[in-house]
């Protein structure tokens, strides 16, 4: 062993469910999530230290990735990545994309676990790594489930209550509803609130052409129209309200393109999208370098996933930062101590080293997969 390296000596992971604290969450499509299935993965070392890692997929119709498949996944990953030094990032990566072509999410925990690792083995925070904390915090968006647009605009008042002042709709159903939930929501709007309409990818272009005109007027962001690129281009080049994209931008290509055409003025940017925090730091910084301004989260997750959001979030100059989630304020469980917790619609990342938490494995229970050796000798 080469004096000062680590190795990877197990990974184990967990599976835990995250119910939610309004009962659903509702989005285009007819879709639906009660209960999120969320996987916790450990990453052990020969230095003593674990690092942890979180992915929860937003069920399986959302992206091409489903919570079972994560495990399934990283049960393939794990057994050849013992003995590579987690410290190392980008080595780690290319070795994951080397053993397995695609399946971003299911890099991601790992990915995730072992900036966690690199953190507590030099004694700095996450965020610190990514380039350092920018400020003492920063806003969140809210997401309102897709409901009635008298029951989305009702949710606006209580939320604001709590610090939000970024609201997204969750529209992409019958678009004469949508134009109504749009409007109902901005009659509630207050100066310096912001609204995004997120169809997630639900219109097809000639709906998404008519509900962006019919809104033409009122102060908001469309988000990820339709299904495919083209067609949420052809969407954007028939309106001029501001644009995000979120489910087509899947990689740094697609962000390079984007850029080429000027389909989008800001990305939705989701850790395991793209797959994990190396990834996701490398398109971070590509869009603060070419004037993209992002949202930046994960499709769902708990405490340690918000986490890793805060410090990714944190670390982007605040400019850029057009908005981030916080995951576990919308969940019933803990699954983390010392996770960000929300204050007044804002969040921050832990100045601890590493992700700066520590699971609850009281709530995480037996493991359900163990690669290599496990620190606690099972
Ligand atoms: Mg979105």
């Amino acid at each position: 062993m080469v004096a000062g390296k680590m190795r990877i000596t197990g990974i184990s992971a967990w599976r835990v469910e995250l119910p939610l604290f309004e009962g659903s969450y509702k989005w285009s499509g007819g879709n639906a999530v009660e209960v999120f299935d969320s996987t916790v993965v450990a990453v052990h070392t020969d230095a003593g230290l674990t690092g942890y890692g979180e992915v929860c997929p937003l069920g399986p119709a959302y992206l091409p990735a489903y919570a079972a498949g994560a495990r399934v996944g990283i049960a393939e990953l794990a057994p050849g990545l013992l003995g590579l030094d987690p410290t190392e990032c980008g080595n780690l990566n290319r070795r994951m994309d080397q053993l397995m072509r695609g399946h971003p999410y299911v890099k991601s925990a790992i990915d995730m676990a072992c900036w966690d690792l690199l953190g507590k083995a030099t004694g700095q925070s996450v965020a610190t790594l990514l380039g350092g904390r920018c400020g003492e915090d920063f806003a969140l968006y809210r997401a309102i489930s897709q409901q009635s647009p008298a029951e989305m605009a009702a949710k606006v008042a209580g939320y604001r209550a709590e610090g939000y002042t970024k609201f997204q709709l969750k529209v992409g159903g019958d678009p004469d509803t949508d134009i109504e939930r749009i409007h109902a929501v901005a009659a509630q709007l207050q100066r310096g609130d912001v609204l995004i309409a997120d169809a997630n990818t639900g219109w097809r272009q000639h709906e998404a052409v008519r509900v962006a005109h019919a809104v033409r007027d009122v102060d908001v962001y469309i988000e990820q129209p339709c299904l495919s690129y083209e067609e949420c281009l052809a969407v954007r080049r028939h309106t001029d309200r501001p644009f995000i994209l979120d489910e087509v931008i899947d990689d740094l290509g697609m962000v390079l393109r984007g850029v080429s055409d000027q389909a989008m003025d800001v990305i939705n940017l989701k850790i395991s999208k793209v797959g994990g925090l190396t990834k996701a730091r490398q398109i971070r910084d590509l869009c603060v370098s070419l004037g993209i301004a992002m949202t930046i989260e994960d499709t769902w997750g708990g405490d340690i996933i918000t986490a890793a959001i805060a410090h990714l979030a944190h670390s982007t100059p605040k400019e850029f930062l057009f908005s981030a989630t916080d995951f576990n304020s919308y969940v019933t469980v803990s699954i983390a101590e010392g996770a960000p917790q929300r204050a007044q619609g804002r969040l921050a990342a832990s100045t601890a080293p590493g992700l700066g938490i520590s699971p609850r494995m009281e709530v995480l229970g037996d493991p359900v997969l163990v690669v290599g050796k496990m620190p606690w000798g099972s």
